[in-house]
């Protein structure tokens, strides 16, 4: 197990990462909007990823079912992390 820190740009959102196997899962997500934002994720579960600061400042963006929440710093706009549509516990 291996505990990553990451935050947004301004750094008014901090959150921390368990990644189970390391970086051996990252990927690129192939959807519409992550595609286009063309970051490289891991998949954790809800309770392996803790947003220690800026709860407050992080907004969501749905579309479509509006089950998959993109959250991103509503301050500077960098998307931190988001929940999927198929897996919605990750
Ligand atoms: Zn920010």
């Amino acid at each position: 197990m291996q505990t990553v820190k990451g935050s947004c740009h301004c750094k008014r959102v901090e959150f921390e990462v368990d990644l189970i196997n390391g970086h051996q899962n990252i990927r690129r997500c192939n959807c519409s909007i992550c595609s286009k934002k063309g970051a490289v994720m891991a998949g954790v579960t809800l309770d392996n990823l803790r947003v220690t600061r800026g709860a407050d400042v992080l907004s969501v963006y749905q579309w479509n079912t509006k089950i998959a929440k993109h959250y991103f710093c509503r301050v500077c706009g960098i998307y931190t992390h988001h929940q999927r549509r198929s897996v919605p516990t990750e």
